[in-house]
């Protein structure tokens, strides 16, 4: 028996779990093996199973960036449960969130507390540990303004360190945290601003995202990021590709650059219709749109998303 399945047996983790349900786009396949450990001590049992029996890894956060294949994925999904969903605030007046914690959540608990700097979170449908890998931010804020240190797991080390977020690399949408790594935890400067006015700004970004993006839609967010100097939604929208579709997935009549799914839409959708649009838009403006969104399992990689 492979010490995965020992784990399977023993009842820690999980065989052949469909994902969809755990993503906001909510479809896709299973994963082959999926491990929600509670603390690190169990986190790093579950590493060591999978390196022993040679097995790929990545880590699920909220799903809300994530598109995964029909054929799921062939691995182990780690997703962070437990401790990693709880935040702290410190006596230096940082604030130390675990990876799972939602965003939205940390965003209203903080200003709840009179912590002001995260707000922006309250608008972003993801986790902790999503948002300092992708860098995550809107309403002129990301997560590098406020970040100090990341805690991380090198899965091939299995070594867990505290890096300064000076050392993470990040800029726009971007870090050189890779398919390696995984955030188990961050650590954020907070500035003190009174409740009332923290959530006067909640309110507002909440307001705003009704007026301007496709809530209550299947979606994974911004399709592309911003190229430099320029909106990948003001391209989309001036190529007229607004309701633009293939298969079930179009792009929305709201925001040119969310691409909203069909109840019966595939992941396979997303993949063209991002290669599709990336296309049309090289052609007639010379720029190569860059996916934000990730796909995660077997895609064809021949029509290239
Ligand atoms: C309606 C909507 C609005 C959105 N608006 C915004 C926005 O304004 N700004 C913005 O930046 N994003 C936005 N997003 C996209 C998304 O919410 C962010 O990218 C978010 O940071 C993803 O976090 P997640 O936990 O859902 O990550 P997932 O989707 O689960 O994963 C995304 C990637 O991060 C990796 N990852 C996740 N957790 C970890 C971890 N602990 N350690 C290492 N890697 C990890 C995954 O392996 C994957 O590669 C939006 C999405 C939706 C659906």
């Amino acid at each position: 028996m492979s010490a995965l399945d020992r784990l399977v047996a023993g009842g820690s983790i999980s065989a052949d779990v469909p994902l969809a349900g755990l993503t906001t786009y909510r479809f896709g396949g299973s994963a082959r093996w999926l491990a929600e450990p509670f603390d690190e001590a169990e986190l790093l049992a579950v590493v060591a199973a999978a390196a022993a029996d040679g097995v790929e890894m990545t880590t699920l956060g909220r799903g809300s960036n994530l598109v995964v294949s029909s054929k799921g994925y062939d691995g182990l999904v780690v997703r962070l449960a437990g401790a990693f969903s709880e935040w702290h605030r410190m006596a230096d007046g940082t604030v130390v969130a675990g990876a799972a914690v939602p965003l939205p959540l940390l965003a209203r608990r903080t200003a709840e507390a009179g912590v002001g700097g995260l707000e922006f979170y309250a608008g972003i449908p993801g986790s902790v540990g999503g948002a300092v890998c992708m860098n995550a931010g809107c309403h002129g804020s990301e997560t590098s303004d406020w970040l100090v240190a990341a805690r991380i797991l090198d899965l091939s080390a299995a070594s867990i360190e505290d890096t300064a977020a000076s050392d993470l690399d990040m800029s726009y949408r971007h870090t050189s945290i890779g398919a390696g790594e995984m955030v188990l935890s961050a650590t954020y400067r907070t500035i003190s601003r009174p409740r009332d006015e923290g959530e006067a700004i909640i309110r507002e970004i909440s307001r705003w995202r009704r007026d301007n993006q496709p809530g209550g839609t299947l979606n994974a967010g911004s399709a592309f990021k911003n190229p430099q100097g320029d909106s990948a939604g003001r391209m989309i929208d001036a190529l007229g590709l607004k309701g633009h579709r293939v298969g079930g997935v179009t792009v929305s009549e709201r925001h040119a650059n969310f691409f909203e799914a069909d109840r019966d839409a595939s992941p396979e959708d997303v993949w063209h219709l991002v290669a599709d649009v990336r296309t049309r838009v090289a052609a007639a403006t010379g720029v190569i749109l860059e996916a934000e969104v990730r796909f995660l399992g077997d895609f064809d990689e021949s029509t290239g998303a």
